[in-house]
């Protein structure tokens, strides 16, 4: 917007002003129309005069200094502007014009224009009518006789432009200067009568902003053309052809080749089970309609591929999980190699309570662990709503004897302590207040289904059905986010002391 801002501002400066004008103006105004008739009397005695007027200044007889010298810069018609034509008496000897700013030699008593007067002193410093030297100094300003001149009537020096402006001279300054029949150049560099800026301006300049009217954005208007190649909002038609009355903006035609125009040649959407037709949008149409039992057969073929190889990864998949599980087992009898003691970490123990309570899952196990690489083996369990007298009351913790690889070597019946801990999770050590029960197994014949080697895969399992009650177990910090930490140790000698056993 700035440089519309500029255009003005530099307009305006090639336009000159005159502070003039509104003297000029209130001069005329008291002019009275007798005084213009009487001068036109004097006519005769003025061009002829051999003697000063009355009307001159005395001090000009003194030679004495002018006033400041009138200002001559603004515009001020020549005789062919007068409406009539011009009086020998208004005439200046030495440009042979319309007096501009009268002086009057003292020695003869013409009259020349200021300037011409301040020219003739400086060269011939005679009076071009009569030779008649003239002074080195301009005398004051015969502002009576210029009155009468600025009473004259004229024409505007556009008046072949079609300008009708006629007044007094007077006021042809104030005219001029703002004529809107004069010439002015705009920025662009091209000129133009004032009155056609604004016209200019909204048709033609180059350097006008303009808006683009399919995208909006603001150009210059010599810049135009640039736009359009690059617009993307101008419209333009499907190269394709597919309605010559349609038109779409530049950006949004890609769009319509892609997803809608009929006549984009598109590939057949069983193109990936093996139809390898192409045609136009509009004719696939056609196509889908005729081969529909073809189509059909092809994806038949290819849901039947599709199956067996769903069942191959399906396959894979069970056999990567079986692998998994073994992993499992193996890492958790790892964890208790050389350690007699297991941590079962159980997690959402608000989760499987209510599910125990429930009924859903009443017991949870944990997978085998060692007491040491060659020693027994054994499972936990954890009933966390209760079994047998604990049932709904207590938490109760089982063991149960597995099978293992080593039992050959090992003593039987099993009779080592084992101990179940609930651990207190309080943050200070001192604090903590665990929950503990050993059993010190027994062996009998009534007990070997628990104690003795395994026969079966695991022995039954033997434990504590009242191990915690639930009042309990939901004081201090057994459960502590949600989780409960139940330690089992087996105070089973190393395995060197089993094996020398
Ligand atoms: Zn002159
Ligand atoms: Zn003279
Ligand atoms: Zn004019
Ligand atoms: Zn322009
Ligand atoms: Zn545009
Ligand atoms: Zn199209
Ligand atoms: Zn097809």
């Amino acid at each position: 917007m700035s440089d519309v801002d500029e255009n003005v501002q530099k307009l305006e400066e090639k336009i000159p002003l005159s502070d003039k004008i509104e003297q000029v103006a209130d001069k005329e105004e008291d002019e009275s129309i007798d005084n213009k008739q009487e001068n036109e009397k004097d006519e005769i005695d003025r061009a002829s005069a051999g003697s000063p007027t009355e009307s001159v200044d005395s001090s000009d007889s003194d030679d004495g200094e002018p006033e400041e010298p009138p200002d001559v810069s603004t515009p001020y018609p020549d005789s062919k502007l007068l409406i009539y034509p011009m009086q020998k008496m208004y005439m200046c000897p030495k440009c042979r014009d319309l007096l501009r700013e009268p002086v009057q030699n003292k020695y003869c008593g013409h009259y020349l224009c200021y300037q011409c007067y301040v020219d003739v002193s400086k060269l011939t410093k005679r009076c071009p009518m009569d030779q008649v030297e003239i002074g080195n100094k301009p005398p004051r300003v015969d502002k009576e006789f210029r009155d009468d001149i600025w009473q004259l009537e004229a024409k505007c020096k556009n008046n072949e432009q079609g300008c009708k402006w006629e007044d007094t001279v007077g006021k042809y300054s104030e005219h001029v200067t703002y004529c809107e029949y004069n010439s002015m150049t705009c920025i662009c560099g091209t000129s133009f009568p004032k009155r056609f800026y604004q016209r200019h301006r909204d048709k033609e300049c180059g350097k006008e902003l303009i808006q683009c009217e399919y995208c909006e954005s603001e150009i210059y208007r010599e810049n135009k053309k640039s736009h359009l190649v690059e617009c993307t909002k101008l419209p333009l038609p499907c190269p394709n052809k597919c309605d010559k009355d349609l038109r779409f903006p530049r950006d949004e035609l890609d769009k319509h080749i892609e997803t809608e125009c009929p006549r984009t040649k598109v590939v057949c959407h069983f193109e990936d089970i093996g139809c390898s037709h192409k045609s136009s949008r509009e004719k696939m149409v056609k196509h889908y309609a005729k081969e529909l039992t073809n189509h059909v057969d092809m994806l038949h073929v290819e849901e039947i591929k599709r199956d067996e190889l769903l069942n191959k990864i399906l396959l894979k998949l069970r056999e990567h999980e079986m692998m998994i599980g073994n992993d499992d087992e193996r890492i958790g009898n790892l964890e208790s190699i050389n350690n007699t003691q297991l941590i079962w970490r159980i997690e959402d123990v608000s989760g499987k309570m209510a599910q125990a309570k429930g009924g859903s899952a009443e017991s949870l196990f944990h997978p085998p662990f060692a007491t040491s690489k060659h020693g027994y083996r054994f499972s936990a369990s954890v009933c966390l709503n209760g079994d047998g007298k604990g049932k709904g009351t207590h938490m109760s913790v089982f063991i149960s004897i597995h099978k293992g690889d080593y039992d050959v070597f090992l003593k039987w019946p099993f009779d080592y302590r084992v101990t179940f801990i609930l651990l207190d999770q309080d943050e200070h050590l001192n604090e903590r207040k665990h929950i503990k029960y050993s059993i010190k197994p027994s062996p009998s014949p009534e007990n070997e289904k628990f104690l003795g080697r395994p026969t079966m895969d695991k022995n039954a399992s033997f434990g504590l059905q009242k191990f915690a009650s639930h009042k309990e177990i939901y004081t201090r910090n057994y459960i502590k986010d949600n989780t409960m930490l139940l330690k089992i140790s087996v105070e089973c000698p190393g395995t060197d002391a089993v094996f020398l056993a």
